[in-house]
């Protein structure tokens, strides 16, 4: 990959996309080529194909995805398999008709068994059942990576699949019905100390443990093994470390400077006990996440001041 190589990013406005943007234009690319999906529908089979053979693309980042929570992902399984499928296939195989040199396929790690062992492993995908809530996207996910696997081996292609772990950073959803937790709680503290709240109330015991990594060094990771990583195996993603959730609650009520109390609501589910990737491989492959957590929540937490300040005017 050369400063001028075309490079498409796919999703260049999510959290993901919008990262490997800036991290691409930091280091000098300067050829990127970024569609909105009112431009491009990327489930438009033809219009894919367009696109592809009208630009001689080099590069693919495909982080474009239908992505949403637990209740959206119940509530319309459908729209999640088919449009993650279309989307997926369109680009991978348009990707391979056009001859795009290379392309990194965003995975997730709630893709992996409901119940496989943490740190979670690569090879544990595929070894059981899924999360129910969420199966028609891990599916669709799943037939994306092996979409790339099996294009690498019959079509000689280089498709890589990467893995990540639970992100936050610039763009995040900070919709309190919708969004994860990191996001949720800077919002839930900001507004208490806002109005003078006496308590915040976080969900469950606070006990669960989550791994957090920033969107900035998702994109850096991505970047790395797009120049050093060639191979069918995917590669997880994450900091190879989690902390409770109260901890998190303690850090960004910090942070924020809520000088309230925390309550933990009870009687909304914990879910999973724990949930951590395993980054050998990554580590192996020569990278490590640099971004340290406090770091990284005041960075996001200015951010959200500053839209909050953008909104009012
Ligand atoms: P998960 O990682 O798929 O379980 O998704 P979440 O990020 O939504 O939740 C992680 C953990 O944080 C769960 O144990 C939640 O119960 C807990 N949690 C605590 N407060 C909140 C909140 O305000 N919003 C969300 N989404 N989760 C919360």
């Amino acid at each position: 990959m050369h400063s001028n190589s075309s490079i498409y990013v796919a999703g260049h406005r999510g959290l993901v996309g919008s990262a490997i943007v800036r991290a691409l234009e930091s280091k000098g690319y300067t050829n990127l080529l970024l569609r909105t999906s009112s431009e491009l529908d990327l489930r438009n089979q033809e219009a894919v194909n367009d696109f592809f053979k009208n630009h001689a693309i080099e590069y693919v980042f495909l982080a474009a995805a239908k992505v949403g929570g637990i209740v959206a992902n119940n509530n319309y399984p459908a729209e999640y398999i088919r449009d993650n499928l279309l989307i997926q296939t369109n680009i991978i195989d348009a990707a391979y008709r056009t001859g795009v040199e290379k392309l990194l396929f965003l995975g997730s790690t709630c893709i992996y068994p409901k119940f496989a062992p943490q740190p979670l492993k690569e090879e544990y995908l595929l070894t059981g059942s899924l999360e129910p809530t969420n199966e028609p996207y891990a599916i669709a996910k799943i037939a994306g990576i092996n979409m790339c696997q099996s294009y690498n081996r019959q079509y000689n292609t280089k498709y890589i699949s990467v893995m990540p772990t639970n992100l936050y950073g610039p763009n995040d959803n900070y919709d309190l019905t919708t969004s994860h937790v990191l996001p949720a709680l800077i919002r839930k503290f900001h507004e208490a100390k806002k109005n003078g709240q006496p308590v915040v109330e976080v969900w469950g015991t606070g006990q669960p443990r989550r791994e957090f990594l920033h969107a900035d060094d998702l994109a850096d990771a991505c970047l790395y093994l797009m120049l050093n990583y060639e191979g069918s195996e995917i590669v997880n993603i994450g900091v190879g470390d989690d902390i409770p959730i109260s901890e998190l609650a303690e850090l960004i009520k910090t942070i924020v400077g809520f000088e309230g109390d925390i309550v933990y609501n009870t009687s909304v589910p914990d879910g999973t006990p724990r949930k951590l990737v395993d980054v050998t491989k990554i580590n192996g492959l020569g990278w490590k996440a640099r971004i340290a957590l406090e770091d990284g929540l005041r960075s996001v937490y200015g951010m959200f001041l500053e839209n909050e300040l953008i909104a009012k005017k």
